[in-house]
């Protein structure tokens, strides 16, 4: 059971700001309602760690937001070392991991964090971090250079530190008992000779330490890419006319009218590649399956679906749900709607539960009910690979 400690227990002195900089704004919320957002799902709970002065402010932003039910407190100590052994004392039983994490690295996404959380949950220890780019130099005291240590070995930590939490525990406890004060939890492990993997962190999750520091995080969280989900929505019509096989989601449904199309004319395909297509921003069935195009003469749509199911890969993306209404007087559809959910489930590689079709008459209202043609719809949500 994994918990995260939110550390906002200083006093942001370095921001030059009269209180403490976790409790400041950035992109319209504060750092600590941002870094207890990027840790909500992935973390059975959290405990915050905050100086009793700023306790009722920091609450009041939490609960604005929406963020405040079932976390647990814990007070801000004088150095960062004390204020993260507060908040492990405030830790359920039951709880066998630990994510700690800087409330000024707000814009940690959850990739960082859950490479961190996996690594820990492998090796016990396992930190964020990325490669150093500028070259680092070691000086004396008058700032003459000493040595210039080998980039390629030399890495910038960040948070979430994770951890097997009786073992951060045992670290901690030792690191009082031998008076042992540490820039971070893993250097209380590496004071143990207890190895710390270090996991791939991202460049964007700086610690905003100064006025800069704020500004340039506004900037990033301007450009920060978009959801990753894509909604669209598909409509087709066929003509209903005799000799022809009514074939709706690769199902042949015996009727005495079939619909008339260049393809197999399967309308509820149809109307779900023009969702998907839609919501991929790939333009429409027409443009990527031309009708004047003699390869596509009675083509079964089962297969042309498989073809835009390759394209959405091709573009990163796949479908995450569908949902196709079928519009027709007659016949009835009920007994062949499992076996539609079955064939497109399967060429969507989805699981059933994620499929549904669904018919409907138009009270014999309309072409449909006057039953000159069926027309469907589609809406699909795509998500990335
Ligand atoms: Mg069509």
């Amino acid at each position: 059971m994994w918990y995260a400690i939110i550390l906002g227990g200083g006093r942001g002195t370095r921001m030059g700001a009269e209180k403490n900089k976790v409790l400041l704004p950035v992109g319209g919320e504060s750092m600590l309602c941002r870094s207890v957002r990027a840790f909500k799902g992935l973390v059975t709970g959290l405990c915050v760690v905050i100086r009793p002065e700023d306790r009722e402010e920091a609450e009041a932003q939490l609960r604005a937001a929406g963020l405040a039910q079932g976390l647990l407190w814990a007070e801000g100590g004088d150095t960062r070392q004390a204020s993260v052994s507060h908040g492990l004392a405030a830790l359920p039983a039951g709880c066998t991991h630990v994510a700690v994490h800087d409330g000024a690295r707000c814009l940690v996404d959850e990739a960082t964090i859950l490479r961190a959380m996996k690594g820990a949950e492998e090796r016990g220890a396992a930190v964020a971090a990325i490669p150093c780019i500028d070259t680092v130099k070691r000086v004396d005291s008058a700032s003459l250079v000493l040595d210039t240590p080998d980039r390629a070995s030399l890495r910038c930590v960040q948070t979430p530190q994770c951890f097997e939490l009786a073992l951060l525990r045992r670290a901690h406890a030792q690191a009082l008992a031998e008076s042992f004060l540490g820039t971070d939890d893993a250097s209380l492990l590496e004071h143990m000779g207890l190895p710390v993997l270090l996991t791939e962190g991202s460049r964007r999750n700086i610690k905003l330490t100064t006025e800069e520091d704020l500004r340039m995080a506004e900037a990033l969280l301007k450009e920060a890419p978009l959801p990753a989900l894509r909604v669209g929505q598909g409509y087709d019509v066929h003509r209903l006319v005799e000799g022809r096989d009514l074939i709706l989601c690769g199902v042949k449904v015996p009727h005495s009218l079939g619909l008339l199309g260049h393809s197999d004319a399967d309308v509820a395909v149809h109307a779900l590649m023009d969702a998907m297509l839609g919501a991929a921003a790939l333009g429409d069935i027409g443009k990527h399956f031309p009708d004047t195009d003699e390869r596509y003469r009675g083509i079964s749509s089962m297969l042309l679906l498989s073809h835009v199911t390759e394209l959405l890969r091709q573009h990163g993306l796949r479908a995450a749900n569908a949902d196709i209404t079928v519009v027709a007087q007659r016949p009835k559809l009920l007994p062949y709607i499992p076996q539609m959910r079955r064939n497109v489930a399967e060429a969507l590689s989805l699981p059933e539960d994620r499929v549904n079709v669904k018919a409907t008459t138009t009270e014999r209202l309309g072409f449909e009910g006057e039953e000159k043609g069926i027309s469907a719809q589609a809406a699909v949500l795509l998500c990335s690979l």
